[in-house]
């Protein structure tokens, strides 16, 4: 019985890089915590901005006269 059977790897979702897909890795699919934050979204909310366009309704309603 081996439990040296290399654990499975995947591409992180945020930056591409190998990440390890075993429970050793609380994180996964992503390649670490930063990685995982940062694709929920969490670091819009301390100073990390992402640009948001506006959506089509919002250009609509602006040129609506
Ligand atoms: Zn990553």
């Amino acid at each position: 019985m081996s439990l040296e059977k290399a654990p499975p790897k995947v591409s992180c979702p945020t930056c591409g890089k190998e990440a390890l897909y075993h429970p050793q890795n609380p994180w996964r699919p992503f390649c670490c915590e930063r990685c995982k934050l940062i694709d929920l979204g969490v670091w819009a909310n301390e100073g990390y901005r992402i640009p948001v366009a506006p959506t089509q309704q919002e250009l609509d309603d602006e040129f609506d006269t």
